[in-house]
């Protein structure tokens, strides 16, 4: 038996917060990641062309906390990066989020102001309040039209499953503009890290009291490590009790096929995603790396996203069914001493960057506030 205070399970956005967290209160910490390198899905790294990809689809940082911002920036630099999408839809490239050029281009419309916009939102919206699911959300939004053009089939792709059968928070995730605001993402702080994430998560794991074991799935050898006092567990919920007994429900996840395309051009699209929400192709989105942080090569690798249901998984499914599941799961969870499930496959949520940050760092908090307190003191003594 290995003699440590903490071990993590997962070297992801939540992982690495809490054993950076607990690091820093002098605990003996040890993380064990099944894959074979740290940073989870952010994990990014310089590729044969010389440009900074993703290996798990593009991660783009916003938040509104300062809580969180402050704390990522701890462990790098940042630059600001307003997130763009465009969509081909109809031969026509728009913008999404929906905003006045979407409608613009898409029905030949001259709104000029978000007067216009408004009332030719009410005239198209079917008003559902509240949405039960992601078609009213949708259709309580724009309205039949752009619906079908831009959202039914997307969804249908990305989760094999149509908007109605999906929660409508999911759907809500993009705003529906009325100006010309074309930033995918509202918040205040909207940024990249300089020289990549996996940057920052090095930095983050980097403190003495830290050891991390790449490829070693705790499954496999979790008899040697018992003498803990706390256990965080940052993988998918159900796979933590399969092992123990059989809970007869599975959760459903979604994975992505990335296939990507090294090509012998300077640029292979205008912008950094561009979003196919049509039935004319199978994949999401085709992402082309070197836009992000306008990096300089003269070739350039571009990345499309096929949603599948067999592979790691990325997304939680969010629906009701599958929250029931959860629920049962949690319950498990809950029961365990001195294991805490963290993040979005552990928590089954669809948690963006910064509530994974978040959510990590208000775990740390909730545990130990009294040691915090007591650190707190010690150091003004
Ligand atoms: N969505 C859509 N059309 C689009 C983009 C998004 O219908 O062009 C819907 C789809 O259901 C998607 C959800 O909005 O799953 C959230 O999109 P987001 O870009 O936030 O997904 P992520 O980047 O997490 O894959």
């Amino acid at each position: 038996m290995k003699s440590i205070d903490i071990l993590i399970i997962g070297a992801g956005i939540s992982g690495a917060t809490l054993a950076e967290r607990y690091a820093s209160l002098g605990k003996k910490v040890l993380v064990l990641e099944k894959r074979d390198h740290i940073a989870g899905n952010c994990y990014d790294f310089i590729n044969e062309n010389g440009i900074l990809v993703s290996k798990y689809g593009a991660h783009l940082f916003h938040t509104n906390d300062e809580d969180v911002w402050e704390y990522v920036n701890r462990f790098g630099s940042w630059y600001p990066w307003e997130h763009k999408v465009v969509a081909r839809v109809d031969d026509k490239t728009v913008s999404i989020p929906v905003n006045i050029t979407t409608v613009n281009t898409l029905f030949d419309e001259n709104i000029s102001t978000e007067e216009e916009m408004k009332n030719w939102l009410d005239k198209n919206r079917v008003v559902y309040e509240p949405a039960k699911n992601g078609e009213e959300a949708v259709l309580n939004r724009v309205g039949p039209v752009l619906y079908e053009k831009m959202f039914k089939h997307y969804t249908k792709k990305q989760w094999d499953k149509y908007p109605a059968e999906l929660h409508a928070s999911v759907l809500e995730r993009i705003p529906v503009r009325t100006n010309y605001d074309d930033r995918y993402f509202s918040d205040k702080h909207q940024a990249l890290p300089k020289g990549g994430y996996t940057k920052i998560f090095e930095k983050m794991l980097d403190h003495p009291n830290i050891t991390v074991l790449l490829n070693t799935d705790y499954f496999d050898v979790k008899d040697q490590y018992s003498g803990y006092e706390k256990l965080f567990y940052t993988g998918p919920v159900d796979r933590f009790f399969e092992f123990k007994e059989q809970l007869t429900e599975k959760l459903e996840y979604r994975s992505i096929n990335f296939i990507t395309e090294h090509l012998d051009q300077e640029y292979y699209q205008e912008n950094s995603v561009v979003n196919y929400p049509g039935q004319e192709v199978d994949f999401t989105r085709i992402v082309e790396y070197k836009h992000f942080g306008d990096q300089k090569s003269d070739k350039t690798t571009i990345v499309k996203e096929f949603t599948v249901d067999q592979g790691e998984p990325y997304y939680p499914v969010p629906n009701e069914k599958n929250q029931l599941i959860y629920e049962k799961y949690k319950e498990k969870a809950d029961a365990l001493k001195d294991v805490y499930f963290v993040g979005r496959l552990a928590n089954y949520k669809y948690f963006n960057m910064d509530q994974a940050f978040k959510n990590a760092l208000d775990l740390f908090a909730e545990l130990e506030a009294e040691n915090l307190q007591e650190y707190e003191t010690a150091k003004v003594i």
